[in-house]
């Protein structure tokens, strides 16, 4: 038996015991895919899955937020190949492994040298029956993927809190773990804390706190080990729908049901565009504004930071893009995350799409022109800088951080692609192409290449494929010229407000009735540079820009108060960088600083938020301000 088809009977084995699988015939192209699919090798994480894979993981862990740490047990179910004679797990940030058992009984392990990026390997003999690897642990109060708060990081300021952020590969620095968006494992879980807080994971999840401290979790569905996740918090729970809800802190928990009432209504909506919801229930947790994302798909709860929290329910396009998720990613999974557009490229388009059967074509072209303008910045960027190949679909992270792939190219790139697909076959195509895409690669994982031969497959013929210059737009830089642009009327209106302003229209009496958030973020991108101080204070005392309670809002309107020295905005910056940690609105507001000449101002509001940031914010705050 060779590697590859060792690797396919395992991974056949293993989706064959777990997965949940529409009940479809496999076609006979399908068949060969698959095998494609196998074929990739993973450079981020030392697991070697072709020889020894995890399946199942029983956990067992007691949280201490005094000592910021998490003592474990970790009990893995195996498959392994008759020749294999060691398993290899991946740990970060000085995970302390105490003890390793092979089915009971003691067993010889090391650990090996430590990569900045990828830590070190944890490598278990086996013996030739082994069937079950323990590893008792415990967690470095640093472990980059848990972030450890104090009350008054929190929105009610009385408990603690404590969130995992895992992907792209720091699932390693809380547990040992084959650390691979291509390997699935389902899991059970016991967790122990403090009294008043409950603990929820990416799982079947309690709804309410109990006197005892101890949680009980189970995840039937295979996922991978970026998708499992910890939070530990004073928050409460709300049904918002047959299969949606909604966990808070209790002195947000009424704003929050407020902004995603209609969470159920995009479940619906989801399901009519692309088939079944497969992981039963679909909730949201709301975290301390210190996440570093705007949200993280984790299956069966997603974790969403509160500044999608505008008042309007118009921020809630991050909704439909983490449920999105649960087709493009956590269903259908990159094999390795230089295949990364495969799982946010077709999530933009999907939540795009649910987006547009709520609201209509002209709120999601809105929402398309600006992701437009996220994506040509994002490419000048990487062009300036001589990083061309940042700009493929298709990445090569290979010796770097794969964190870094996560830009506008994955996310907006992919889009438009995929957005080129549709219009050239035409819509209802592409939606039967999809559902089935998504239907008949559930639970497995994606690579590039394999995607190629199915999109040729079912979709394209060469000549078609060609004619668009698919390889050009999936390996090629830049933006290919034939990228469909997206065009919004609304935009048009708020255009010929910009216009009119500029010649001499007073601000306040600016047509600006009904506007939602995306409106305001275009007028406000789109204002000239270099304005007076009292062009910026007759738009301020128009518009209210620096009292905006709409931090998308906030984030475009500090670019001009930064450049153009407005200010009186200062001090809502400072308090707005210090109190927020999510990384989208930190990069370009610390940029401005640094570009405007206010390193000084920059480092100064830096060094006090700092410890308020995840480490995926102050990995990527630190370089760019020389920390
Ligand atoms: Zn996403």
């Amino acid at each position: 038996m060779n590697n590859l088809s060792c690797l396919v009977l395992v991974l056949t084995l293993f989706t064959g015991l777990t997965s949940c699988n529409s009940d479809k015939p496999v076609k006979e192209d399908k068949v060969e895919i698959q095998k494609e699919t196998m074929n990739f090798e993973d450079k981020h994480t030392y697991a070697k899955p072709k020889e020894a894979v995890i399946t199942h993981l029983d956990w067992k862990a007691t949280v201490d937020f005094e000592t910021k740490t998490i003592t474990a047990t970790a009990a893995y179910n195996i498959k392994r190949a008759a020749s294999a004679s060691k398993i290899i797990f991946d740990t970060k940030d000085s995970l302390d492994i105490l003890a390793v058992r092979i089915d009971g009984k003691p067993a010889n392990f090391e650990i090996g040298a430590t990569d900045k990026f990828l830590g070190a390997p944890l490598t278990v003999e086996l013996t030739k029956e082994a069937k079950q690897v323990e590893i008792d642990y415990k967690t470095n109060p640093s472990a980059a993927a848990v972030q450890w708060l104090s009350p008054q990081q929190t929105a009610n300021k009385t408990a603690p809190f404590l969130f995992t952020q895992s992907q792209a590969i720091l699932a390693r620095s809380w547990f040992p773990i084959q650390d691979g968006p291509g390997i699935r494992f389902t899991y059970n879980a016991e967790v122990t804390v403090p009294k008043g807080m409950i603990a929820l994971m990416s799982a079947e999840n309690p709804t309410e706190k109990n006197e005892s401290g101890v949680y009980t979790f189970s995840m039937k569905q295979p996922v991978p080990a970026y998708l499992m996740a910890l939070t530990i918090g004073d928050v409460d729970y709300k049904k918002l729908g047959a299969h949606t809800g909604i966990y808070a802190e209790s002195s947000l928990m009424e704003k929050a049901a407020y902004e995603f009432a209609e969470m159920e209504d995009m479940l619906v909506a989801a399901e009519k565009l692309y088939g079944k919801y497969q992981w039963e229930v679909y909730d949201m947790i709301i975290l301390p504004p210190s996440f570093p994302f705007g949200g993280m798909e984790n299956p069966r709860l997603t974790f969403a930071t509160p500044t999608i929290i505008a008042g309007d329910r118009s921020l809630t396009a991050l909704v439909a893009h983490e449920l999105a998720h649960s087709w493009s990613g956590n269903l259908v999974t990159n094999a390795t995350w230089d295949d990364f557009w495969l799982n946010e490229g077709f999530t933009v388009y999907f939540e795009r799409r649910i987006m547009e059967s709520l609201y209509g074509k002209d709120y999601a072209e809105m929402l398309a022109q600006l992701g437009y303008q996220d994506l040509l910045e994002t490419v000048d960027g990487y062009m300036e800088d001589g990083q061309p190949k940042d700009t493929h679909l298709k990445l090569d992270l290979n010796d770097r951080n794969p964190d870094d792939g996560m830009s506008d190219i994955a996310y907006e790139k992919g889009y438009f692609f995929l957005r080129l697909v549709e219009n050239t076959v035409g819509r209802e195509k592409f939606d039967v192409f999809l559902k089935d895409y998504f239907q008949g690669n559930a639970f497995k994982v994606m690579t590039t290449e394999a995607f190629i031969i199915h999109l040729k497959a079912n979709l394209l013929d060469s000549t078609t494929y060609n004619s668009i210059g698919a390889d050009n737009w999936i390996y090629g830089e830049g933006l290919p010229d034939n990228l469909p642009a997206p065009n919004s009327n609304k935009f048009e209106l708020v255009n010929a407000q910009i216009e009119a302003w500029k010649e001499g229209t007073a601000a306040n009496t600016l047509t600006v009735v009904d506007w939602t958030s995306h409106e305001w973020l275009h007028f406000i991108r789109n204002l000239p540079m270099g304005l007076s101080f009292d062009k910026m204070k007759e738009l301020d005392n128009a518009f209210k820009f620096t009292k905006s309670g709409n931090s998308e809002v906030l984030a475009a309107w500090f670019q001009h108060t930064i450049k153009n020295n407005y200010v009186p905005a200062n001090q809502v910056m400072k308090d707005f960088l210090i109190s927020v940690g999510r990384r989208k609105f930190l990069t370009p507001t610390y940029t401005a600083l640094k570009e405007s000449g206010k390193m000084a101002m920059a480092k100064e509001i830096y060094k006090e938020a700092r410890p308020n940031y995840h480490s995926v914010s102050k990995q990527t705050m630190d370089e760019l301000l020389g920390f």
